[in-house]
């Protein structure tokens, strides 16, 4: 039997990471997941600010941002009319390039074994977890970073509670100009015109030579609209948004169209002996809100330089010794703060009540000043004030 000091159960962007810091701090590590080459899925497909400063804690910030395209300006949009501009502070990339770029820094000597682990079993002690292909690894921590597949924990026992069904849907394609060769901005957030289209916003954004489109909505997932989206996008997308076409200029749907609904939910029961959860396997988050990956980054980034070094150099692996990650306030303040986005940012779009509907005007509103200033001055507004000013939903996607 393999022993080592931790076995990562999952490499999707959590897991990967927290291979590639434990590696480079020359923790022995074991990563468990069935694909060699992470495949291609619709996930996050950019990092905002907030994340790249996390990920510059990991100290591998500089090779994993260097396959994104950095955005340039964006332009903030309603009813087809730019309310402001903000300064580029994004960085676009497929999920699958970005979680096998995370691959290719963890060192070589993190034993990576392409198999799914079937049977965990945790102690205060040493921790045992069986492959599907007959091995068993034994460990003095379990890193559980397995996203969605609730398999593991349930068998662990670890309950799930679904806080919001279906809270929101992303549709995911690729746009281009027609009859041009550019689009006139280099990235653009054009909000939901009407409250009873349950949209939020739509974010185009360069990915290499794409543009790619984001769009997120509040719907049932068996909603007839997905399907005629599916059917026919760009009457659907402009009948969404009739003031689109004035900015875009005559475009067209270059791929195919990813639907993805996304559930609410918060693993609990998870003070274990032996076991931490990273990532979506701890909680989901809203991808309109655009908190996941902070979050996975956040929890990867106090596990690796606070917590593994801490536990590792003291006897032990107990549920209390474990539960001092669980309890850091950065990670709270993260989770916190990405399950009220995602409530709030569904109200200001889709919420009818008169305080929603003032908060709606009052932030946009304040965006135009904001932006009206900014092109007096000729000059960006600074950061603290952007995030003073801008309204939620703006920040939501930034
Ligand atoms: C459509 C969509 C759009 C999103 N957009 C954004 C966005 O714009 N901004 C943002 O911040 N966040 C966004 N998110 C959220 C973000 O993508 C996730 O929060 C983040 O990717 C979670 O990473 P993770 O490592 O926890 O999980 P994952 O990346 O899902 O990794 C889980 C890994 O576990 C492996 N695994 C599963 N079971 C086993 C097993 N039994 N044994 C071994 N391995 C196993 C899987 O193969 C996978 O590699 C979006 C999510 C979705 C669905």
């Amino acid at each position: 039997m393999r022993d080592a000091d931790v076995i990562i159960v999952g490499g999707g962007l959590a897991g990967s990471l927290v291979a590639a810091m434990l590696g480079n701090a020359e923790v022995d590590t074991v990563l468990v997941d069935p694909h060699a080459v992470y495949p291609d899925d619709f996930r996050c497909e950019k990092l905002d600010r907030v994340q790249v400063e996390i990920l510059r804690k990991t100290g591998l910030a500089d090779a994993i941002l260097q396959p994104t395209t950095p955005n340039g300006e964006t332009w903030v949009a309603r009813f087809g009319r730019v309310v402001d501009k903000l300064p580029g502070d994004q960085h676009g990339i497929f999920y699958a390039p970005l979680v096998n770029t995370v691959r290719r820094q963890i060192p070589l000597d993190v034993t990576q074994i392409f198999a799914k682990a079937t049977v965990l079993a945790t102690s205060a002690d040493r921790q045992r977890v069986t492959l599907s292909n007959g091995d068993e690894i034994s460990a003095r921590l379990i890193v559980l970073a397995n996203g969605l597949n609730v398999g593991l924990r349930d068998k662990l026992g670890l309950r799930r509670e679904m806080l919001s069904e279906c809270h929101s849907i992303s549709i995911g394609f690729d746009v281009k100009p027609v009859g041009r060769r550019e689009f006139a901005f280099s990235a653009l957030t054009h909000y939901s015109e009407r409250i009873g289209d349950r949209a939020a916003f739509l974010t185009l954004f360069p990915i290499g030579p794409i543009m790619r489109a984001n769009l997120f909505v509040y719907r049932e997932a068996h909603d007839p609209w997905l399907r005629q989206f599916s059917a026919v996008p760009r009457e659907t997308l402009l009948a969404l948004m009739p003031g689109l076409g004035k900015l875009t200029g005559r475009f067209e749907i270059a791929s195919a169209i990813q639907i993805r609904p996304v559930d609410l939910y918060a693993t609990r029961d998870y003070r274990r002996d032996g076991i931490v959860l990273v990532g979506d396997a701890f909680s989901t988050s809203c991808p309109a809100a655009g908190t996941g990956a902070r979050k996975a980054l956040t929890d990867v980034e106090r596990l690796c330089n606070v917590y593994v070094p801490r536990w590792l150099a003291a006897p032990g692996m107990n549920a209390d010794k474990i539960a001092g990650f669980y309890d850091d306030p950065v990670k709270q303040a993260c989770d916190e703060f990405s399950l009220e986005k995602a409530y709030k940012l569904r109200s200001f779009s889709i919420d009818p009540s008169l305080r929603w509907r003032a908060q709606r005007w009052a932030k946009f509103l304040a965006q135009y000043a904001v932006g009206t200033l900014r092109r007096r001055k000729g000059r960006p507004v600074s950061g603290a004030a952007r995030q003073q000013d801008v309204p939620a939903a703006t920040r939501a996607e930034t």
